[in-house]
């Protein structure tokens, strides 16, 4: 598999009242053709910026960005909008959380998916029409050409969200960033978007970056996943590695949080405290306060992203303390 983003050492800093914000702060990963890679973590851990980042939908400045996202040799840190506009949308596209907000409910579907298809493809009205109704058929909406006539309010959520997988698709993109696609979705419907996600991933051969915080839509559909803590990545790991033999206590805190069916009417186990906010992270280790297992280096250093093996990384003392500085 051919390497499509390389990010390197990226950073995404805002400036509040109550001090500096870093959101994403110095994190490096690689995707490769074809792969679905899953981001996961916490709310506020990082993840959604990380992506926004990526799509270029950070303002700078305001905000400060730092580091290199690379897409096929080009550097998309510090690109200007007008040629970030050429990727987004056509290279890389989206599917957003939800599916209500992101559609007009004044215009038809047909004529929202036409808006995006005419600002990246040079087709005509006939061939846009055709490509269309293509796409919704294959995220399995039922007669689609009745559909293309209709209006967002006229469809039901998860018909919704199938829709805006078809929009992500209709300019047959490189990368697919799905931030949390199917947490509004109940959980019958959840199953179905990530089924068709997975067929559609196979047939149009792109690279899916999932963002979420349920470990078990990982398990479903991913081949890596990637845990972000405070702004950081803690572990990276194929996917039966990380449910195997999860060694961030971090991850290993996640997995344990799954409600399972033995702890039926038990207190569920979770991970004590809360993440801190990102303009007081703690000093060394960012998850020290809140880590069973933390040391006094852990309360000094920041760990390095450690080796485990060569596809299993972890960013925790346990793993390396004659790596320290
Ligand atoms: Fe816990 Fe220390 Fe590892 Fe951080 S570095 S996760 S505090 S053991």
């Amino acid at each position: 598999m051919s390497k499509i983003l390389d990010v390197r050492d990226l950073k995404t800093y805002f400036r509040t009242p109550d001090g500096v914000v870093k959101a994403v702060d110095g994190i490096s990963f690689e995707m490769m053709k074809g792969e679905i890679l899953a981001l996961v973590g916490e709310s506020g851990c990082g993840k959604s910026v990380t992506v926004q980042t990526v799509m270029g939908l950070v303002k700078v400045p305001p905000a400060l960005v730092e580091g290199q996202i690379l897409y096929r040799d080009r550097n998309l840190v510090g690109m200007s909008n007008k040629e970030y506009r050429n990727i987004r949308g056509k290279e890389i596209s989206m599917i957003f959380q939800e599916p209500m907000s992101t559609f007009d409910p004044l215009f038809t579907i047909g004529y929202q998916l036409t808006e995006v298809a005419k600002a990246h493809m040079e087709w005509d009205d006939q061939k846009t029409r055709e490509e269309i109704i293509s796409v919704l058929r294959k995220v399995n909406i039922p007669e689609p050409e009745k559909r293309y006539r209709e209006y967002p309010h006229e469809m039901s959520g998860g018909m919704l969200q199938r829709i805006m997988i078809a929009m992500a698709l209709i300019t047959n993109p490189e990368i697919i960033i799905a931030d949390e696609p199917t947490t509004a979705l109940d959980v019958t419907i959840q199953a179905q978007v990530l089924n068709i996600m997975r067929d559609l991933q196979k047939e149009f051969d792109s690279s899916i970056i999932f963002i979420t915080h349920d470990l078990g839509v990982v398990a479903e559909l991913s081949d890596r996943v990637h845990v972000m803590y405070a702004g950081k990545i803690v572990e990276k790991a194929l996917v039966s590695d990380l449910y195997n033999s999860p060694m961030h206590p971090y991850t290993r805190g996640l997995l344990n949080s799954r409600v399972k069916r033995e702890y039926k009417g038990k207190k569920l186990p979770y991970v004590e405290g809360y993440v801190p906010r990102a303009h007081e992270f703690p000093k060394g280790c960012r998850f020290n306060p809140r880590c069973p297992h933390a040391m006094e280096l852990c309360r000094e250093q920041d760990p390095p992203e450690i080796s485990i093996s060569e596809t299993h990384t972890a960013a925790c003392w346990l793993y390396g303390e004659d790596q320290r500085l």
